[in-house]
């Protein structure tokens, strides 16, 4: 790895500004060894180790010498974009040995080249402008390499009809199908099974293991190997994916495509014409049942057994350490509408059924009706105590999940038991410099672990401010205080802020204290897309962006313009949001402390992904100030504070002035983090 990362590798040869990192190189023999040992790996490796190309090298070098197949699974496009515009061609051109790199998105990104003909001559379109859409979307696909919708970017991004029209697997008719050889998907899986190297997401790395050993929808080729980028998240989109899921969207699409069968039997047509009738009616008193009551968009739990719903906001604040107790305002049994939906649905798999040479489209819903009456039952009966149940209000959709409340088990079976090297990093994955914490949470109980080192010097770099005197995050007086120190710290830093909350609720408060006492260009989260507020932020000198998590990760803005990151409170994870209640109730049950084994190392994670936006590269400067006094009054505070990079601490915002004019050594600070 010397010869290639080394002063005076090949890298360097190739790129005479490449800095030579330490950490990189020991992230890079760790990554190796594994490969060569067929063992699994954890690695932490922050900002400014170079971790990109500290995994893509061991991971050709192994592809190409053993043939190996190689997945690099990623958690944001952002990083996706990286590693194939930017660190693959560039190690392409580098490096002697040659390989084959494919891309693969989930399949909803791509054309069903079947349901665009069909679509041709049924309507699934609303308004004249869906049919120039349509019309430019039908174009496109006659010369398109890909189908992939990316593609068409002068069409707005939610295009009302794609969902009738792309190439999900529940739709697919599989190797059936009459347009299986030209099929985007085909095509997509041919590419990666030439290739050496295979980027995806989260999303679609999850989704196919899901169904590795079904007959339809996996799309990725056998692997030997799988790098996990961002793998902080992948607790979340596994329980997503090991999961069952049923909406009114889906049960909307089974009655339309039903609606599109040609039957030859006048009677059975018209059977199938009365049945979709009925579901629908039942279908419809069904929804509502769970809609009642209910008029905001949120997550809810599905009380077991009973199928009943309590009704929780869900954009509470987070809470103090005790568990949030769970209100239960209303309750909607959903029973009868289940049983009279769940009955016309079986009339509907009976007429399907004893089709006589039913097509493939008859086949495929036949086996959609099988698939969500066993979805629904599950669902709606809520007995297996390994699930969490709960529901999604989002915009017109309502969505019934059941999620595996422990994934580790699921993830041992499917992930770490049949692939002999599986690489799991991230910027932010330890708490209190031990990995204790993910390894529980994913199953990972053998392989080496490392913490790379990050070329960044925090101690010179970043200061943390922690206020010297605040109320109780849950106390009246505490909006008030927390908005006096943000006008003091972004008058300090002259603007180049983010003040990032943890509800919107928060967000919007502070923005509305703040923005008119300062005097710098302020802009809000949901005023305009992500894109567009970060480009705004980064061309508009000394602005304020006011945010919440979402921008707490995958966010990168180098230089001046981003110098200081406000952080209002912990951000523990919202106790009142199903899934999180039932982790931590199933840690307390076996007898553990869901806050210290769940919440606090959580919440680190977290907080040092807000300290990751801050310092970006070796010159970048910065505050990061956290106004939750908890750090410095509860003794977990101590583990927030060893787990954060060693950086300074101070209490007194004049030093951040002094901070910015390079004066730091008339000032003395305590140092935060476990080592330096
Ligand atoms: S194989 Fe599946 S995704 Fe491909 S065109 Fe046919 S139905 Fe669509």
């Amino acid at each position: 790895m010397q010869q290639i990362f080394g002063p005076d590798g090949l890298i360097a040869k190739v790129h005479p500004e490449y800095e030579h990192r330490p950490g990189q190189i020991d992230m890079a023999a760790a990554v190796l060894r594994a490969f060569e040992q067929k063992q699994h790996l954890i690695v932490e490796a922050g900002t400014g180790t170079g971790k990109t190309l500290a995994y893509l090298v061991p991971a050709i070098a192994a592809a190409c010498g053993n043939g190996a197949r190689v997945v690099i699974s990623t958690g944001t496009k952002n990083l996706q974009e990286q590693l194939m515009d930017k660190d693959i061609p560039f190690l392409q051109e580098t490096l002697p040995a040659k390989f084959r790199a494919a891309v693969m998105k989930g399949r909803n990104n791509y054309a069903c080249l079947h349901r665009i003909k069909r679509a041709e001559s049924m309507p699934v379109l609303e308004g004249l402008d869906q049919i120039d859409q349509f019309d430019e979307v039908f174009r496109w696909v006659a010369k398109t390499e890909t189908g992939d919708r990316a593609e068409l970017s002068n069409l707005p991004e939610n295009l009302p009809f794609w969902r009738h029209i792309d190439a999900r697997s529940d739709t697919c008719l599989g190797q059936q199908c009459p347009d299986f050889d030209p099929c985007f998907i085909t095509r997509m899986r041919q590419r990666a099974i030439d290739a050496d190297v295979i980027v995806v997401n989260h999303h679609l790395f999850f989704a196919d293991l899901a169904l590795r050993n079904g007959a339809y929808g996996a799309v990725l080729p056998d692997y030997a190997a799988v790098i996990l980028d961002e793998a902080h998240q992948i607790e979340d989109v596994a329980s997503e994916y090991f999961g069952s899921q049923v909406s009114n969207y889906q049960l909307d699409d089974l009655l339309r495509d039903a609606g599109y069968l040609k039957i030859e039997d006048r009677e059975t047509e018209r059977e199938l014409t009365r049945v979709s009738a009925r579901i629908q009616r039942f279908a419809d008193q069904f929804w509502i049942s769970f809609r009642e009551g209910r008029g905001l968009e949120g997550r809810f739990t599905l009380t077991p057994r009973t199928a009943q719903v309590d009704n929780l906001h869900s954009d509470q604040d987070e809470q103090d350490d005790a568990q949030a107790e769970m209100s239960a305002n209303r309750r909607q049994d959903a029973g009868a509408p289940y049983n009279a939906l769940d009955k016309a649905l079986n009339r509907l798999e009976t007429t399907l059924a004893i089709l006589k040479d039913p097509s493939t489209d008859a086949e495929n819903i036949l086996r959609r009706v099988r698939q969500l009456r066993f979805d629904l039952n599950f669902i709606v009966k809520a007995e297996d105590k390994q699930f969490v149940y709960w529901l999604e209000r989002r915009g017109r959709g309502v969505f019934l999940r059941a999620s595996p409340i422990d994934v580790s088990g699921l993830l041992q079976d499917k992930l770490f038991e049949k692939v002999p090297t599986v690489i799991l990093t991230s910027a932010t994955l330890s708490s209190a410099g031990n990995f204790r914490f993910i390894r529980e949470r994913l199953g990972v109980d053998k392989g080496e672990e490392m913490i790379a080192e990050s070329i960044f010097d925090f101690h010179e770099q970043a200061v943390l401010y922690l206020p010297p005197k605040m109320p109780d995050p849950r106390s009246p007086e505490w909006g008030r205080a927390a908005a006096d120190e943000v006008i003091k710290i972004v008058n300090a830093t002259a603007g180049r802020a983010f003040v990032l909350s943890t509800s919107n609720a928060g967000m919007n408060e502070m923005f509305e204290r703040v923005a008119s006492q300062i005097d710098y260009p302020c802009f809000v989260q949901g005023s305009a897309s992500k894109g567009a507020l970060l480009k705004k932020f980064r061309e508009t000198p000394n602005s304020v962006l006011f945010a919440t998590s979402s921008f707490w990760q995958g966010v990168d803005v180098r230089g001046e313009q981003l110098s200081c990151v406000i952080i209002d409170k912990l951000p523990f994870a919202v106790p009142s949001d199903p899934i999180i209640a039932a982790r931590q109730r199933y840690i307390e049950e076996q007898g553990g402390s869901s806050f210290y084994e769940y919440s606090v190392p959580q919440a680190i994670i977290s907080l040092k992904q807000g300290l990751g936006r801050l310092i970006r590269s070796t010159t970048d400067r910065g505050v990061l100030a956290v106004l939750d006094p908890r750090l410095r009054t509860k003794m977990y505070g101590q583990t927030f504070l060893q787990s954060l990079p060693p950086c300074r601490i101070t209490s007194n915002p004049d030093d951040l002035v002094r901070f910015f004019t390079d004066e730091v050594s008339s000032f003395r600070f305590q140092v935060s983090g476990s080592s330096k």
